[in-house]
């Protein structure tokens, strides 16, 4: 008999990734709340990185009101933006050479192509994929049609650049998500080639996470489900860059009474507004955690104190509510 060689399990790696597009509200802090207890469980490294990429939306004061709100409910990291860390810097604006380096990689194996559709398709593209992208397949018009990105150049009105697609290969792509099981997607049939960068310095959203997830040693990505579809148009970078991915966690996400995303008309959910009402960052932890159907209603938590209760298993599959009544005890 033999004796199976037991290799240690490394310590999973995970991150906070904010985009400073508007306050932290109820929703995005159940995700960064599991985020944590998924790692600080199991004695792993947490790590917070800002995704403040050029959006319209980005705003510089929602970058440290993001950290100020995480830290209020009781949420730390080892390295970030504030406090440095291995993998420094933790910022995306000040991280795009590294996001230049892959794209170049890309353009020299032929895997990107110049892209001259409108601003609009190509800006809708630019943002994390909830904001637009998903639903509207393109159809990969710009595919072969120039010989190289200064060809590409001269077929646009001055001032204007070509943007960089990824060239995406055809079939369906499976994974196992961590909550939500074995996930299907043809992203060639359903999403076509997707933007990498609005123009040689202009990476996106898709191009960074991958760069950063990979450069940083992340092995473990817990975020709200409304970037599921997203998830195979990462594999497919990984994949062809070579870079092993992280194991990805989808869990529901807070939504209106109406099924909806959380929007201003549902009250005002951000942390920061809670916290100016007097409320304690205890009862917000709390209620997130009855949510998961890990507390009884209205008991005060430290997020500590969850610890030894987190468990993906049993994790409320539905997406949290903000119901007449979570709403009443808020005072929305
Ligand atoms: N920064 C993105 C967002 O707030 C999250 C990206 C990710 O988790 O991959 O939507």
């Amino acid at each position: 008999m033999t004796t199976p060689l037991s290799i240690p399990a490394r310590p999973p790696r995970g991150r906070l990734a904010p985009s400073p597009t508007g306050a932290l509200h109820l929703g995005n802090a159940r995700s960064f709340l599991l985020a944590w207890l998924s790692i600080r469980s199991r004695n792993g490294t947490l790590l917070l990185r800002m995704e403040d990429l050029d959006h319209p939306k980005v705003k510089p004061v929602a970058a440290r009101q993001a950290l100020d709100d995480l830290r209020w409910l009781g949420l730390d990291w080892d390295e970030g933006p504030d406090i440095g860390g291995p993998h420094a810097p933790y910022t995306q604006t000040e991280r795009v050479e590294l996001y230049r380096e892959t794209l170049e990689r890309l353009r020299s194996e032929g895997r990107v192509y110049p892209c001259v559709c409108s601003r609009r398709d190509v800006e809708n593209a630019q943002s994390a994929p909830q904001n637009g992208e998903d639903g509207q397949r393109y159809g990969n018009a710009c595919r072969d049609r120039f010989p190289n990105y200064e060809t590409a150049a001269a077929a646009l009105p001055p001032g204007r650049l070509p943007a960089w697609r990824f060239r995406v290969e055809p079939g369906v792509r499976v994974f196992r998500d961590g909550f939500r099981g074995v996930q299907t997607r043809d992203v060639a049939a359903e999403d076509g080639d997707f933007t990498l960068a609005r123009h040689p310095d202009g990476a996106g959203y898709m191009l960074a996470v991958v760069t950063d997830d990979h450069a940083m040693g992340v092995t473990e990505v817990l975020r709200g489900d409304d970037l599921l579809p997203a998830t195979h148009r990462q594999l497919a970078l990984y994949e062809t860059l070579g870079w092993t991915p992280p194991e990805f966690i989808h869990v529901p996400l807070a939504v209106a009474e109406d099924g909806r995303r959380l929007a201003k008309r549902h009250g005002d959910t951000r942390i920061s507004a809670l916290r100016e009402k007097g409320m304690a960052p205890e009862d917000v932890i709390g209620l997130l955690a009855w949510w998961c159907g890990w507390a009884d209603w209205g008991k005060s938590i430290a997020p500590v104190e969850l610890l030894s209760r987190f468990d993906l298993l049993s994790l409320e599959p539905r997406p949290a509510v903000i119901d007449r009544r979570v709403r009443e005890w808020l005072a929305l």
